[in-house]
């Protein structure tokens, strides 16, 4: 081992502690940072309450449902414009 292994155990000290500083300062241990398996998050509609399009106008942004809750259906009524985006691909 030469000059560069010495740097890299000498470098670590200082990494760790950052983390450490990081993570304590988010106050979420890193093995819990990750979100329940029976939960998503999801863009919903304001006017319809489901899952919004590209063309809703009103936009709720990562909603968080239980699986079992969450809408199914994509928004009803901010659909029209996707008839007019399939035509463009078209030219
Ligand atoms: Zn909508």
């Amino acid at each position: 081992m030469g000059k560069g292994y010495a740097g890299n155990t000498a470098a670590l000290p200082f990494w760790a502690k950052f983390m450490k500083t990081l993570y304590d300062s988010l106050n979420i241990p890193p093995e819990h940072f990750q979100r329940p398996p029976d939960v998503v998050a999801l863009d919903i509609c304001q006017d319809s309450g489901k899952i919004a399009t590209n063309f809703c106008p009103n936009v709720v942004k990562d909603e968080v449902f239980r699986i079992k809750d969450r809408p199914t259906e994509s928004c009803p009524l901010h659909q029209g414009a996707t008839t007019s985006n399939r035509f463009k691909k078209v030219y």
